[in-house]
Parts: structure tokens; C-alpha cells; sequence
């Protein structure tokens, strides 16, 4: 059972390298010796928990006393706040209307944790509140003196009655931040006065292990050692396996990768909204039987790592449960990894090597708030072909960047774009090559950074 409210640290050490140059004299001088608070609901999984574990490191990097909390919540609350996620999205909600015994739970939580704040906090601290789970907590800070902010980073529908209702749940606890973050300016209410609305597009650091650039030996014995992909047989002494490594994944399949196979990759928690089921079913009706040697490989969080998300087990489940029921042939080829989140630095080398060794990076989301994954892959110079929903086509503009598929649902479409790539390696080239100057550009740490002082300069005036 957990209780109280968790203080994390950032789990990674080594050089920052994306400085955003100095904190700006006058900022620093506003901010002076107040913390600034940053709150979510899970320090691993996800990409709310990734922003912060590099965004927290840079904020004390630069003289800013950064401290990241981690709230908690019985399986009730949390059921409660998935379905918010859901809504907010505008997927309709199964389970029916959100009442009054929905905002008790959410309501009593939210008191419980801000009460754990007292004398930790003080008057004139700032504070992040990150996403619907801890925007409860807004009034109670408030009612504290500190400066509230609150970050969205779930993309919403605007006309869809689910986002709708759901906004007008999360209504109360809006008037106390003094500004709203979104990653799509379109995401905010429509009734929210436009003063208050901050966009702010998330980010990747390149000097983290998830991104930092890794060589075709790096990759192989990365892959080898989770028991992915076998070394070839020319490699000669194999590398020794890293034990932290080879713990940091389960690899579901029935036959190793083989060296210089076609990859077809999603990574994604085990979220219906990913679509992983979607990717699977793509791959076996639409792109194996015209590419006999390619592969996909699926992978996601192991689900008893994310505490904030009770789908996974279930979701995770029913992808095992397709795929057992693959023909042997396409099976064969397709490979599920469950990456532990426990040791955070060895599953962001997971990923980047996942990452690197892909040729076509797949981001098949029904809705998608931002979608670091698809960062991620462009910062590697990766071939993508993604949905256009939600903040992905901020990101990849069709033809240019990437392949964007209008309709999420369009299996054979999705097929025919990674045909394509898998076909013209000039194409795969191009669009990566672009894909990896925009991310240059445009979703570095240090932009984000930017963005948070502009912030803080806001809450502070
Ligand atoms: N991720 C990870 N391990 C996994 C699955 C995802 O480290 O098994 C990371 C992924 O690399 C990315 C983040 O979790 O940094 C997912 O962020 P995204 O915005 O794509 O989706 P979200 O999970 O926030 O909806």
C-alpha cells in the first residue's frame, strides 16, 4: 500500500551536454532561494517520468534548487485518473459517468498528499503540478502561497463530449494555477482564458543514454545480451553480457533475431491507445507476407513497473495472446520484449539500441499526446511512419520528416508505408535524415528549458 508521497532523485549521472546557456540574471534573481517543485504520479514509465529525470538534473544544473515529487495513490485513484486520461484523449469511457463518487476518491487523495506537503513547502515555492493526477493537489498549494503551474501532456479532442466532460470534472481545480502548459496549443479548453495558456513541446536530451549514439558493436552486444539477437558468427569473442543489462529485459520469441534482419520497431507502454495489437496484426497481414526476412519488435514496459497504470497487465496480455495465435512463420518473426524498469539507465540503453538497430521506427497510436517515441527515433535519424493524431505531426511532416498515416485504424495503409521505406533505402535516408535536423532544432532538453524559465519568469511576476 502506498501512502505517501515519494521524493525521487534523477536516476542518471554523467555530463550534461545540452546547456541552454546561462539562467537568465533576472530570472535567477526572481527565483532566488525558492524550490521549485515538479509533480507527477510515477518516477519510472512513460514519458512524463522521462522529461523529468533530465529537465530536474538541468534545473540544478543551473543554479535552480529543482526537487521532483512522486504522488501516490490506491488502485481506486488510479483507476479513476487513467480514466481521465482515456477521456481527456476522447475515447469514450466504458464505465460511465464521472460522479460523485469518482471526485471523492480523486478529491480525498489530493487532500491526503497536499497535507504530506506541509512544512516541506514553503510560501512563495514554485511548483509543477504534471498531468490530471496531481492537478488535485492545485487549490491546496495554492492555498499554501506557492506559485502553481500546471502541465498537460495528455492531447485532448476538442469537440469529443468524453474531453469535454472531462474538463468539466477537472474544472474546480483549474482557477488555481496561475498557468496551464500544454504540448499543441489546440489541447487547452476552449473556455480557458488565453492568458494563461503556455505551450510547451516536450523534449529529449542527447546526452542522455537513451539517445546517446551507439555503434553497430554497441547495439549487437546490447541485443545479444538481453538474448534479442545472436552475435554473428564473425564477431568472434563475444562481448561479455552486462548482467544489469541482460536483467533490464524479458524477450518473448520464438527464434533470435538474425543479424542484418529488416526491423520494424514500436516501442510503447502496453496502453490500448498504442495500438501495439494494431502493429502486430499490420505487420502479420500486411508487410510479412511480402518481406519474408523482416521482423517487428514490440516493446513495452513490464507492466508491474508503472504503478500509475493499471491497463498494462491486461493490455500486455492480450498482445501475448495474438500473438501465440500467429501462424508459425509470421510468429517466428516477430519478437515481444518486456523491458524492467527498475534499473532506469539500463533500460534507456535497451531502448537506444532497440532504437538504433531499427530500419523503420512504427508509432501507430489511436491518440497521442506528443509521442517521445517518435523523438526519439527522430534524434537517430530513423525512418518513421506514424498516425497523424495528436502532437505527432508537430513533430514529422508527411513526406518530409516521416510517413503519416491520417487514419490510425488503417492497417493496410500503415503496411504499404513500411513497405515502402523497406524498399528504397534512399527514402528511408532522406526522411531520417531531415527527421533528425527538426529534432535538432525544435525538441532538445534546452528548448524545453527555455521554456520552463519563461514559465517561472510568468508565475513569479
Ligand atoms: N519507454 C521506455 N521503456 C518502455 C516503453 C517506453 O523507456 O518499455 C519510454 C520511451 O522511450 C519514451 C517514453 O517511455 O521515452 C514514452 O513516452 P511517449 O511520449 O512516447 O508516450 P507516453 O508513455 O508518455 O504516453
Amino acid at each position: 500500500m502506498h501512502t505517501l508521497v515519494d521524493e525521487v532523485d534523477s536516476a542518471f549521472s554523467g555530463d550534461i551536454r545540452t546547456t541552454p546557456g546561462a539562467l537568465p540574471a533576472r530570472l535567477a534573481d526572481l527565483v532566488g532561494d525558492r524550490t521549485v517543485w515538479h509533480m507527477n504520479s510515477t518516477a519510472t514509465g512513460g514519458g512524463v517520468a522521462e522529461l523529468l529525470h533530465r529537465s530536474i538534473r538541468l534545473h540544478n544544473h543551473h543554479g535552480l534548487r529543482a526537487r521532483w515529487l512522486v504522488l501516490t495513490g490506491e488502485p481506486d485513484f488510479f483507476a479513476v485518473t487513467k480514466r481521465l486520461h482515456h477521456r481527456l484523449h476522447g475515447s469514450p469511457d466504458p464505465v460511465g459517468e464521472l460522479g460523485p463518487a469518482e471526485r471523492n476518491v480523486y478529491e480525498t487523495t489530493a487532500r491526503s498528499q497536499a497535507k504530506q506537503l506541509l512544512g516541506r513547502v514553503a510560501p512563495g515555492d514554485l511548483c509543477v503540478l504534471h498531468d490530471p493526477q496531481t492537478l488535485g493537489l492545485a487549490p491546496h498549494l495554492a492555498d499554501l502561497g506557492l506559485r502553481v503551474a500546471w502541465r498537460c501532456h495528455i492531447g485532448t479532442t476538442l469537440h469529443a463530449e468524453a474531453t469535454q466532460e472531462t474538463w468539466r470534472f477537472l474544472e474546480p481545480y483549474l482557477s488555481a494555477p496561475v498557468r496551464c502548459g500544454f504540448s499543441v496549443a489546440g489541447y487547452a479548453p476552449p473556455w480557458m482564458e488565453r492568458e494563461r495558456i503556455v505551450v510547451l513541446p516536450p523534449s529529449i536530451d542527447p546526452s542522455a543514454p537513451k539517445n546517446l549514439r551507439l555503434d553497430g558493436a554497441e547495439v549487437q552486444a546490447l541485443l545479444s545480451a538481453i538474448g534479442l539477437q545472436r552475435a554473428p558468427a564473425s564477431a568472434g569473442s563475444p562481448s561479455t553480457p552486462d548482467r544489469a543489462v541482460a536483467r533490464a529485459a524479458h524477450v518473448l520469441q520464438e527464434q533470435q533475431l538474425p543479424p542484418g534482419a529488416p526491423v520494424i520497431l514500436q516501442v510503447s507502454r502496453w496502453d490500448p491507445l498504442k495500438d501495439m495489437t494494431g502493429v502486430l496484426r499490420t505487420f502479420a497481414d500486411h508487410v510479412a507476407p511480402a518481406r519474408p526476412d523482416a521482423h517487428l519488435v514490440l516493446a513495452g514496459p513490464e507492466p508491474a513497473d508503472i504503478p500509475d497504470d493499471p491497463e498494462g497487465a491486461a493490455i500486455h496480455g492480450s498482445v501475448v495472446d495474438t500473438w501465440r495465435l500467429l501462424p508459425a512463420p509470421v510468429r517466428e518473426r516477430v519478437h515481444l520484449v518486456n523491458l524492467s524498469l527498475k534499473d532506469a539507465e539500463a533500460n534507456a540503453r535497451v531502448v537506444n539500441a532497440l532504437q538504433t538497430r531499427a530500419d523503420v521506427v512504427l508509432q501507430k497510436s489511436l491518440k497521442e499526446g506528443f509521442g517521445l517515441t517518435v523523438t526519439e527515433a527522430m534524434w537517430k535519424g530513423k525512418a518513421i511512419v506514424a498516425s497523424a493524431v495528436g502532437g505527432i505531426p508537430t513533430q514529422i511532416r508527411d513526406g518530409h520528416e516521416g510517413l503519416l498515416v491520417d487514419d490510425p485504424r488503417d492497417l493496410r495503409t500503415f503496411g504499404k508505408a513500411v513497405l515502402r521505406l523497406l524498399r528504397d533505402d534512399t527514402l528511408r535516408e532522406r526522411l531520417g535524415t531531415a527527421a533528425h535536423s527538426r529534432c535538432a532544432e525544435r525538441f532538445l532538453v534546452g528548448h524545453e528549458f527555455r521554456g520552463y524559465c519563461s514559465l517561472y519568469g510568468e508565475l513569479l511576476q
